[in-house]
């Protein structure tokens, strides 16, 4: 038996090149294909990924890492937690009705996995919750894989970070029952052949309290026990681990994966890993940039004394990099050679890992190559202009009046009543408008005749608003696709991959833009729309546009410089059009930052840094604006609890979040922290159901009692374009009278 891991990656992208995978799924939904086909389809994806990977020379080929919709959903499977409102007919069917609910049933949370873009579904532990091995998958998956001649090694779902994913009463307290079903799993495994197994534990890059070490620790410990077990690798990532990797380093466990991309700060505690086996995750699992080999060797090497076998690993799973650059024909050749994705982060292992165990001069040809596709020459990139103007910024491009004057001159520009009512920007968007975007995108639809019917649509969603009875309107965005490509495509500095689709949550995929250069703003992005919009109406309407913070979290950045300096960029650009925005007559302006929690460094340590340069960005933006002109935000979620003061910190005049949900807790905590206007979402746009005009006016009854009404105002949560037209006008219309009736009570 061959007791060497081996280079490898921690996981794989799933989806299928072609997003084979989403498409079988939502044809199943459909009722177009049955269960035989849609496995058929995943035992396709399986074998050519595990083909692939054991082609590419890795010494361990990832198993278990195929997923009809979340890997931490399987988990729930795996081990019994099904709670009880889904017991139903095929195992396939309450995957899918745990994923998405099921006649009135309501499906999991789902939420964002760490600070990544990805999302997966809660796990609910009750007391009521039994742990048992309900579901072979990875057993399964490892026979499957033995049957092609492939011994590939299991990736499960650590048990301490599934409990801690999980929501519930404490549910870390069930661990040692969890713990032996992981136990029976891997008896299993080593039964059916499996050498290695890997355990993934995230959760332990973020702060952990010394109870949650503990169970680190005790897990390990039993884990490590089992007679007849296969060998053990623990991967941490999306950061460094901090005190678990002591705590890891004296469990019996084989193997330690480091992120050492996100968590260098690892490298200055390896001296306690004794024989244990490092896999040293330096090609970046999370970004598409060519490997600077010499420099991920040299990281590597410094691993060599201190550990017992050194392996070269990817730094996180590769779920969050596309499949192939090789396909991106539509690229540049210098931006295409500077990527890689997840074919091309094989091959940067396979020759790592020769450097490493062979000699460096083994692959001298193949570094060198690199060391040239990487292009490290960037001046012709450069952008003087936006360099200069960044460089010539003082204290006052990131300050506006006093907030007191501010709101006066508002309130006379705007001239808006107490609790005034809007939403938040999107409107539902109709397949007829997305078949018009299609036509023109692909040049079947001439210009002329695109913008005839953007504006169509745009004065109809005006002169609804306007039935409605809104105070302040929205044009709509229908020439949105989404939220960050549609400025990426506007502006310059940024890439667009033609197939670099990667998972978002179960079938939906997203493609992020490359950031791969300068940024700056050739021409007014959304000053035609809004503007347009405006001309229409003698309301206020309110300009739409998207943060910095928010651009780079949903695209893929240039690492080459910090990425404070690659925000500041996009804010000057996002600062111009503010700028032109207010001459074409828009008195309000709102920049969307959802993402702004979304990218907090896991741990405390490292946020301050983060949050002074994400403020700064939205300061700059927004910083331009006349006191007059009223800068709102919008965040899209509602646990605030240790950015409060970083939300106060930037300064908008209003802030719209999600609340509905939550029955307006935020409301408290937000209402205290920002002395400023506040939007809390009063219609649940996730909820099938439309509130009443009571259901509202309670809520915003509420919200008044923390609120004055002169700082409050009555809008939905977001995400109104995913929702028909019917159902947002009766919830709008019960919004309006609900205002109405609490301003007069
Ligand atoms: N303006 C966007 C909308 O209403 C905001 C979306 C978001 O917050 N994610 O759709
Ligand atoms: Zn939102």
């Amino acid at each position: 038996m061959n007791n060497t891991l081996g280079s490898t990656v921690l996981g794989y992208p799933r989806i299928g090149p072609n997003r084979e995978l989403k498409r079988a799924v939502e044809r199943y939904w459909a009722g177009q294909i049955d269960d035989d086909e849609l496995r058929r389809v995943a035992a396709g994806l399986r074998r050519d990924t595990w083909r692939e990977l054991a082609a590419a020379g890795l010494g361990s080929v990832p198993g278990n890492t195929f997923s009809y919709y979340d890997q931490v959903l399987d988990t729930a499977l795996m081990v019994g937690a099904v709670p009880a409102r889904f017991s139903g007919p095929g195992p396939l069917d309450t995957l899918f009705a745990m994923a998405r609910g099921r006649d009135g049933v309501p499906a999991l949370e789902m939420t964002k996995f760490f600070d990544t873009n990805y999302h997966y579904l809660v796990p609910e532990i009750g007391p009521e919750t039994r742990f048992e091995l309900a579901g072979r998958k990875p057993v399964e998956e490892l026979v499957e894989a033995l049957e092609l001649g492939i011994r590939t090694r299991p990736v499960l779902l650590g048990p301490v970070t599934f409990l801690l994913l999980a929501k519930g009463h404490r549910p870390l307290e069930r661990l040692d029952a969890l713990l032996e079903v992981y136990a029976e799993l891997l008896v299993e495994l080593h039964a059916a052949g499996a050498e290695w197994v890997q355990l993934d534990e995230p959760a332990f890059v973020a702060d952990r309290t010394p109870a949650e070490l503990d169970a680190l620790a005790r897990a390990y410990q039993r884990l490590a026990g089992v007679p007849g077990r296969p060998r053990l690798l623990v991967a941490g990532y999306y950061g460094d681990l901090g005190p678990a990797l002591p705590v890891l380093a004296d469990s019996p466990v084989d193997a330690i994966g480091l992120d050492l991309v996100a968590g260098s700060a690892d490298l200055s505690r390896v001296a306690a890993l004794g024989d244990k086996t490092v896999l040293a995750g330096v090609v970046d699992g999370r970004n598409v940039w060519r490997t600077d080999l010499e420099a991920a060797l040299a990281k590597a090497a410094v691993l060599l004394g201190s550990a017992g076998r050194v392996e070269i690993g990817s730094s996180c799973p590769l779920l969050h990099v596309p499949y192939d650059v090789a396909v991106e024909t539509g690229l540049s050749g210098v931006v295409r050679d500077r990527l890689a994705f997840a074919r091309q982060k094989l091959r940067e292992i396979e020759i790592l890992d020769r450097a490493l165990h062979h000699g460096r001069d083994t692959v001298a040809e193949e570094f060198a190559d690199a060391a040239r596709r990487r292009h490290p020459d960037r001046t012709g990139e450069r952008d003087d202009r936006v360099r200069a103007r960044l460089d010539a910024l003082g204290t006052t491009h990131f300050r506006r009046g006093p907030a007191g004057r501010r709101a006066r001159l508002q309130r006379d520009n705007l001239k808006l009543g107490p609790i005034p009512t809007t939403t938040i920007g999107s409107f539902p968007q109709t397949a007829r408008i997305r078949a018009d975007r299609a036509a023109h995108r692909a040049g079947r639809l001439d210009g002329g005749e695109y913008e005839r019917r953007m504006r169509a649509e745009i004065e109809r969603v005006v002169r609804l608003q306007e039935r409605i009875g809104l105070d302040v309107l929205v044009h709509g965005e229908p020439e949105r696709n989404d939220m960050v490509q549609y400025f990426a495509e506007h502006l310059d500095g940024f890439a667009a991959t033609e197939h670099g689709w990667v998972q978002s949550y179960g079938t939906r995929c997203v493609r992020p833009p490359v950031l791969y250069a300068d940024v700056s703003r050739p021409e007014p992005i959304t000053v035609r729309w809004s503007g347009f919009a405006q001309s229409l109406t003698a309301r206020p309407v309110k300009a739409m546009l998207t943060g910095p913070v928010t651009i780079l979290a949903w695209s893929f950045v240039r690492d080459d410089q910090p990425l404070g300096q690659t925000a500041r960029q996009v804010a000057l650009a996002l600062r111009d059009e503010v700028r032109d925005l207010e001459a074409a007559g828009l008195r309000i302006v709102q920049v969307d930052e959802p993402a702004l929690r979304e990218l907090l460094p896991p741990r405390t340590a490292g946020r301050a840094d983060y949050l002074a340069w994400a403020i700064d960005a939205f300061r700059l933006a927004t910083g331009g604006a006349a006191d007059t002109t009223q800068v709102h935000t919008h965040l899209c979620y509602s646990e605030f609890g240790d950015v409060v003061d970083a939300i106060d910190a930037l300064g908008a005049d209003v802030t719209t979040v999600e609340a509905a949900r939550s029955n307006m807790e935020v409301v408290a905590a937000l209402g205290a922290g920002i002395g400023r206007g506040l939007g809390p979402g009063v219609y649940d746009v996730h909820s099938p159901e439309v509130p009443t005009v009571d259901d509202i006016a309670g809520l915003l009854t509420a919200a008044a009692r923390e609120v004055a009404p002169e700082r409050l105002w009555a809008n939905p949560d977001c995400g109104l374009k995913t929702r028909a037209e019917p159902e947002v006008v009766a919830a709008l219309r019960n919004l309006v009278a609900a205002a109405a009736t609490v301003r007069g009570g």
